[in-house]
């Protein structure tokens, strides 16, 4: 299907296409965003002071948390996306991105 948008600045809302319907809030823990990843955050246990700002701050709730520290499986690969913005506010440069599949020796 085609659509004629040369008068698309006089369209009225009702005349727009609709694009996705989103039947029910809060439905994004059924998608795996994990899959658009590219880069994935490791973790240098060694560094991290367990501030958990990172915790906070990540926008896919993909970090978790247990005893106040980082958990063992603290990443939730089929959520995290790999925006980095967990490498970027950590006070301390404990969490590095990688290209995914690559490994860094001493760190998970
Ligand atoms: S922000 Fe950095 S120091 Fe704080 S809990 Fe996360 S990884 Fe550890
Ligand atoms: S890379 Fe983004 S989505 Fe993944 S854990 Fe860090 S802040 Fe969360």
């Amino acid at each position: 299907m085609k659509w004629d948008i040369s008068k698309i600045d006089s369209w009225k809302a009702e005349e727009f296409p609709l694009g996705a319907a989103i039947p029910e809030a809060g439905n994004s823990r059924d998608y795996r965003t994990g899959g658009w990843r590219s880069e994935r955050p490791t973790l240098d246990r060694d560094t991290c002071t367990a501030c958990l700002t990172c915790w906070i701050d990540c926008p896919d709730t993909s970090i978790r948390v247990a005893d106040e520290k980082l958990a063992e499986d603290w990443l939730d690969l089929d959520h995290c996306k790999g925006c980095g913005i967990c490498a970027n506010e950590c006070p301390v440069e404990a969490i590095t991105m990688v290209p995914e599949g690559c490994e860094l020796p001493g760190v998970k």
